[in-house]
């Protein structure tokens, strides 16, 4: 069963504006389905209503988890806070342990491939490795279900690709689902299982397509 079901989804918000029209998407465990499209599209739009965050105005958008990982463009890192008392924040605000959360956080920060920097402060680090902390910080609730907007939209060129790479090595190894927005054609085609194309005022999807299996990640 998907974890994340959209059938007929349109969104106007209350000044009017129609975000979506028709959008049907689903995400399955397993699938790494990326959404790519101009600029105000409705990219963002769609994901918030993933997340829950915003309401589909029509259709229904179900979500079948709870544990969500949800990783912005910003880092939004607490810059008074070290890496690992950034990454362990989420399993914080959910009442783990402090033990608990400790290990979590350094398997986390292990994953992304910043172990040795977890004393670090923020401004210590460089912006590929804000986000990897921001990263670490979206696996410590376990999630089943990943939303990524644009999580590498404010990196250089190389340290993007560093950075894909790094995240389809951690997909392939666990298999999550996940949905990521990007208006880079190229950062879509490389990362994913499927990618939803979307267009227009209001956005809707007017195309998709399946990645071959023999894709370079392997
Ligand atoms: P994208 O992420 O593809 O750039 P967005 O989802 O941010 O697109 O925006 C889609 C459209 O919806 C844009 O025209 C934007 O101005 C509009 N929009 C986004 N949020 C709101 C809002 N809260 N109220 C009114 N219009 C909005
Ligand atoms: P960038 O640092 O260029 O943004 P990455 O975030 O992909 O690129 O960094 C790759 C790895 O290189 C990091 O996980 C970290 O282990 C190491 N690294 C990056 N910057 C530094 C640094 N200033 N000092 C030591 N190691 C670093």
């Amino acid at each position: 069963d998907p974890l994340l079901d959209f059938r007929n989804v349109a969104m106007q918000f209350p000044n009017g504006t129609v975000a979506l029209s028709g959008v049907d998407l689903t995400v399955k465990r397993g699938e790494f389905v990326t959404v790519v499209g101009p600029s105000g599209c409705g990219k963002s739009t769609l994901l918030r209503i993933a997340s829950g965050l915003e309401n589909a105005s029509e259709g229904t958008a179900t979500l079948a988890t709870k544990r969500i990982g949800y990783v912005f463009q910003d880092a939004t890192l607490l810059p008074w806070r070290t890496v690992q008392s950034n990454v362990e924040l989420l399993a914080e605000l959910n009442g783990q342990p402090k033990k608990a959360r400790a290990a979590k956080a350094r398997a986390a920060i292990d994953l992304v491939g910043l172990s040795g920097f977890e004393q670090n402060l923020p401004k210590e680090l460089s912006g590929g490795m804000k986000m990897r902390t921001s990263l670490a910080r979206s696996f410590t609730l376990d999630p089943e279900l990943f939303l990524f907007d644009e999580p590498f939209g404010a990196l250089d060129e190389i340290t993007r690709e560093r950075l894909g790479d790094e995240l389809l090595r951690i997909f392939v190894e666990q298999q999550f689902a996940a949905l990521f927005i990007t208006h880079s054609v190229a950062e879509a085609v490389y990362l994913s299982t499927r990618v939803v194309v979307m267009s227009g005022r209001p956005g809707r999807i007017v195309d998709t397509f399946e990645v071959p299996f023999e894709h370079p990640r392997d």
